[in-house]
């Protein structure tokens, strides 16, 4: 029925939380809180991603360190191969593993603005380098409605396949806004032999107005309904607060009766919706049910 507890219906759930390297001392503040406050729901795994050409790796793997040490949690720096060679890459890949880092969310990144030329290293490279330096768990990118250099979906989808048979363990997907676009791509996966596990990254919605902009970028559809729903809330954070936390459980409903059993959240280092929405998956802290 409608009024079963989504729990009883989605079964043991795993979450995974995304954070970013912060850039002042308020933001850095914001993310140790949420850390703080998403950590006892004892997640599968956190990761911090890595701008590609950023050349900031080092702050990426001083925040892995760090929740390392003051949570125990298993935290996955993400890596991109687009702006390394591979010897260097062998080298991050063996520091990672003499660091105690196993898992890691291996990535191209996006290309340089204007960069014509077809890069030497793609992310099933990546996946490749790391399984020949050491048994590392890894995590690769998916996208559902399709990566927006691809020629066409199945090339993109051949692309996940040779990821997965290059030795990644799991795929985490873009973020996407209508649930049908991720199961009819979860289906084409098992269609093709991907037996790994897809993980609908899931973006509460906060700053529609940014997220309009990186969007188109993406090649992930907006649907109207959503334009309707966030119209008139530029000015007012708490409505827009509760509208996306609205959006984004029901979405998880809906995967969760499709038999996701995990979820990946794009948390930009905030933590009330994530919890909330994990709140109602069933996922509580664990001191509170011990
Ligand atoms: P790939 O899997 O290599 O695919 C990139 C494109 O190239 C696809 O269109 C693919 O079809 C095509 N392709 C693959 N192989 C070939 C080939 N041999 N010849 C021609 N075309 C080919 N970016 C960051 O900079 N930092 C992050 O921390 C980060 N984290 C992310 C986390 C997740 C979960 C996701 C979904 C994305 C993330 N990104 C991040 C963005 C990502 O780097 C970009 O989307 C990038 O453009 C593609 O990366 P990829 O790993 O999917 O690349």
């Amino acid at each position: 029925s409608m009024n079963r507890n989504l729990q009883d219906v989605a079964g043991k759930v795993n979450v995974s939380f995304e954070f970013f390297p912060p850039k002042t001392e308020q933001m850095e503040n914001t993310l140790w809180q949420s850390i703080e406050r998403l950590a006892p729901l004892a997640p599968s795994f956190v990761s911090v991603t890595y701008g590609a050409n950023s050349g900031e790796r080092d702050r990426t793997h001083d925040i892995i360190k760090s929740i390392k040490q003051r949570t125990g949690l298993i935290a996955a720096p993400h890596l991109t191969c687009v702006d390394a060679s591979r010897a260097e890459l062998e080298r991050i890949a063996k520091d990672y593993w003499d660091n105690g880092i196993r898992h890691i969310v291996a990535l191209r990144g996006d290309l340089p603005p204007g960069n014509k030329e077809k890069p030497a290293l793609y992310a099933a490279d990546l996946v490749e380098i790391l399984r020949s330096v050491a048994d590392f768990d890894i995590s690769v990118a998916a996208y559902p409605e399709v990566h927006p250099e691809s020629p066409n979906a199945q090339f993109d989808l051949l692309n996940l396949k040779r990821k997965v048979d290059a030795g990644a363990s799991r795929a985490i997907t873009q973020f996407f806004f209508e649930p049908e676009k991720y199961l009819r791509y979860r289906d084409r996966c098992a269609a093709i032999g991907i037996d790994v596990e897809i993980v609908p990254g899931i973006l509460p919605v906060t700053n529609f107005q940014q997220l309009t902009k990186f969007a188109t970028m993406t090649n992930v559809a907006i649907p109207g309904w959503m334009n309707k729903a966030y119209e008139g809330l530029e000015q007012d954070a708490t409505t827009r607060n509760l509208v996306a936390a609205n959006i984004a459980m029901e979405m998880v409903k809906v995967l969760s009766r499709e038999g996701v059993n995990h979820f990946h959240f794009y948390t930009l280092n905030r933590c009330e919706l994530s919890y909330a929405i994990c709140h109602l998956l069933g996922v509580r802290p664990q001191s509170a049910i011990a």
